[in-house]
């Protein structure tokens, strides 16, 4: 029998980019509007974390203006009340994950799918009861100064908090060059943290230096989470010659260097 030799075949990002930033951001603080702000002006895209049982509208964005402020962004849950999970029972976690998820949907009018956890407060238990509470990725407290892609979208860990050497982090990611791997920059923080003009100054150089890249992929949590879940669904022959992509829009592929669109739907022969 003939069939073609081994290639290598990698999935790509949109476009066939091999880098994403994205943004991660808790509490839906009056500062949010700002960040937003500036973010768009550098095409840059994030998930904003609300909690929608806290009132404390001196320093939250109150809930009327989310749809508003958070437009072409991700609004995501972060709880209702923001406790220490951890130490909560686990119906009373259930509760409070699903009640900030249908008060989300009800503003957004959409499937609310990510979670931060409050205080950076999980449990293994809870990371495992998440998926039936309609949650598909969830993002812990740490800093790994680190490009890697996750291994568990449910402990989903940042590269760097906005204040931890963003800078300096954001120019090794601006500088990566390499393409055997995917890269991804998290960055996470809190809107009441920009305590200064010189806080707003360290994200606007970020924004400038790693936003509107060629190579870049500007993504939301979810839209990352979800990319990752259709390029898994796709089928090749054991020869790699033929793959079908059931998904409705493109998977980009890199077959032995060559970045290859799969369009959604089709059976797409390789080289
Ligand atoms: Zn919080």
């Amino acid at each position: 029998m003939q069939y073609p030799e081994l290639k290598n075949v990698y999935v790509c990002f949109p476009g066939g980019k091999h880098k994403v930033l994205t943004m991660s951001f808790d509490d839906g603080c009056v500062e949010d509007r700002r960040l937003v702000a500036l973010f768009n002006r550098y095409g840059i895209r994030g998930t904003f974390n609300l909690n929608s049982g806290r009132k404390n509208f001196e320093k939250n964005l109150p809930p009327d203006q989310w749809a508003e402020v958070y437009q072409g962004h991700e609004i995501a849950c972060h709880t209702r009340l923001h406790p220490t999970i951890a130490r909560s029972p686990l119906d009373q976690v259930a509760r409070q994950v699903l009640e900030d998820r249908m008060d989300l949907e009800a503003i957004t009018g959409a499937p609310v799918r990510g979670l931060a956890y409050p205080n950076g407060s999980w449990t293994p238990e809870i990371a495992a009861l998440l998926p039936a509470l309609g949650i598909r990725y969830a993002r812990v407290v740490d800093d790994t100064h680190d490009f890697a892609m996750p291994r568990d979208f449910m402990t989903w860990t940042s590269t760097c908090h906005h204040q931890h050497n963003l800078l300096e982090d954001g120019k090794r990611f601006v500088e990566l060059y390499k393409t055997q791997y995917l890269y991804m920059m998290y960055v996470w923080g809190h809107g009441f943290e920009f305590r200064s003009q010189a806080d707003w100054d360290v994200m606007e150089r970020f924004c400038e230096m790693a936003g509107a890249k060629e190579d870049t992929w500007y993504a939301t949590n979810i839209e990352i989470v979800d990319y990752m879940a259709d390029a898994a669904r796709l089928a090749f022959t054991a020869a790699a010659d033929v793959v079908y992509n059931p998904n409705a829009r493109s998977i980009w592929l890199e077959v032995d260097g060559d970045k290859v669109e799969i369009p959604g739907g089709q059976l797409i022969k390789l080289g």
